[in-house]
């Protein structure tokens, strides 16, 4: 039982893209926050001022909101433990450091750079591990005091407790640091000059989790290392130590961590290649975690609404497989309405020239294009592939089609010559782009008894004449997708099959 409603977040900061491993993260707080009923916040981690940017916060929001990843606090909602920019929040930052100091919690740390590089190197010398020896903790409040009001630059340091700092991960267990690995954290960075000295991550990040009422922290594993420093900072106020999540690793196929190496791994980049957001989410679902006793792998969002459980995620690496997202976005693919499939695609075909600009679309273009899609739908993997599959449709190439070997060894054969002849006096006869499927079939019925070739020897010269290639998308399908084409007012002329075949006895 649920005593207290879950509170849960996503941190990012805005220096970058939204890649793979933080929109897992985004989506595990998501998932855990609605199935549990709690609640779900967005803060922007901004305090590097200089790597932060605008531009990267907008896309970050942009994409949760793709993702369908909506939060109840956070910038655009508000709320009312506002601001949720660090940047906005260092007034708060600055007022927990004098109650921390006033309480002798944390004190000022003099140390200069070198006198901590020297420490540093006698450590390494001496194979001690290498934390800071406290030199600063022994000094009186009042030489303290004083030397800060003389204008000396210092850091704000933690007092590290005298016993282990433990806490409860829920993918982990119970997991315990000594505190000596520890040593007495910085909290606030020495300013130079009269600067005021900058927070650091571990502090403000354990700050703003406790005034927002976190109640579980989930991240990735990087911050495992981090987390007994937060949990020293939790005792140091007297607050709540929150559960933690540490979410595992997440790996390229040669089992290294996932990188730019690996190629696509930012969200925009698969919104672009066209992988469909329902299925980016079931596939980051199960990049880590598993339903209850079953080896189902689709699931709609609210679905893993229902099914997500945090003490199902696993510990170990999860690696990121491209077949499977593959997979599933086909899957889904599939069950899309065939009008969003069409306002999806059409800016590929926009962009390679080939359908006039989206707003300008007519209702007839449209439902072409619904049908042109529906054509390469059972092969397609991402949306993107389309003008190239479809490719051939657009733009007839006889004289490619002709110089492939495998073309030229089926159009080599003694009865391919009698078939493309057979079937260019019919279409011929036809008005061009008129063909209808069932037309199609009944010529090819008279040219088998006619010529007597049946099967690949029947249809794939007709095939090459027609496409280019001898294999491809069912003709019932093509056809009308062909001819329709070649009647619409599109930026490139379409050719109907009887230009086709002539372009291709010419070629
Ligand atoms: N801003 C941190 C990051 O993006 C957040 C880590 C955390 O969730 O505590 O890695």
């Amino acid at each position: 039982m649920q005593d207290q409603k879950t509170r849960v977040r996503f941190a990012p900061s805005p220096t970058g893209l939204l890649h793979v491993g933080n929109a897992r993260t985004a989506l595990y707080n998501w998932l855990f926050a609605r199935h549990t009923g709690g609640q779900f916040l967005l803060r922007i981690e901004d305090t590097d001022l200089e790597r932060s940017e605008a531009r990267h916060e907008a896309q970050l929001m942009e994409d949760l909101r793709w993702l369908g990843l909506d939060w109840d606090e956070g910038p655009g909602v508000e709320g009312p433990h506002a601001p949720y920019r660090q940047s906005e929040r260092l007034g708060i930052y600055r007022e927990h450091t004098e109650r921390l100091l006033r309480e002798e919690k944390a004190y000022r740390c003099f140390c200069t750079n070198e006198e901590l590089e020297a420490e540093r190197a006698r450590a390494v010398a001496e194979h001690r591990a290498q934390v800071y020896s406290g030199r600063c903790r022994a000094l009186s409040a009042e030489e303290s005091a004083e030397r800060a009001a003389l204008g000396e630059p210092f850091a704000v340091r933690l007092r590290i407790p005298d016993h282990p700092l433990r806490f409860h991960d829920m993918v982990r267990g119970e997991v315990e640091f000594a505190q000596e690995t520890v040593s007495d954290p910085i909290l606030v960075r020495s300013g130079s000059g009269n600067a005021v000295g900058v927070p650091v991550y571990n502090y403000v990040v354990t700050v703003d989790d406790a005034l927002m009422e976190i109640t579980h922290v989930v991240r990735g594993d990087d911050h495992l290392s981090n987390t007994p420093k937060q949990v020293a900072i939790y005792e140091a106020f007297g607050w709540k130590v929150p559960e933690f999540a540490h979410l595992s690793t997440i790996l390229g196929s040669d089992r290294e961590r996932l990188s730019k190496r690996h190629g696509a791994t930012s969200i925009a980049s698969f919104r672009e290649m066209g992988i469909l957001p329902e299925a980016l989410v079931n596939y980051l679902a199960l990049l880590g975690w598993g339903a209850e006793g079953g080896t189902r792998e689709t699931f709609t969002q609210d679905e893993l609404t229902r099914e997500f459980k945090l003490e199902r995620v696993t510990a170990s690496p999860a690696v990121f497989d491209w077949a499977k997202l593959h997979w599933l976005n086909r899957h889904y693919l599939k069950q899309t309405e065939p009008a969003r499939l069409a306002d999806l695609a059409w800016a590929y075909f926009e962009k390679a020239g080939w359908l006039p600009e989206q707003g300008k679309a007519s209702p007839e273009v449209l439902a072409w294009l619904e049908s042109l899609i529906s054509v390469f739908l059972p092969s397609l993997d991402q949306l993107d592939q389309l003008p190239e599959k479809a490719q051939f449709i657009f733009h007839f190439d006889p004289e490619t089609a002709r110089a492939d070997e495998e073309n030229t060894t089926v159009l080599g054969s003694a009865s391919a010559e009698k078939v493309l002849a057979a079937f260019a006096a019919r279409v011929g006869g036809a008005e061009s782009g008129s063909v209808t499927p069932e037309q199609f079939k009944a010529w090819m019925n008279e040219i088998k008894s006619e010529t007597g070739a049946k099967g690949k020897d029947l249809f794939h010269p007709v095939r090459i004449a027609l496409t280019g290639a001898h294999s491809g998308p069912e003709f019932d399908k093509l056809i009308p997708v062909i001819e329709t084409g070649s009647r619409l007012d599109l930026p490139v002329l379409i050719p109907s099959l009887r230009e086709r075949v002539e372009k291709f006895l010419r070629a």
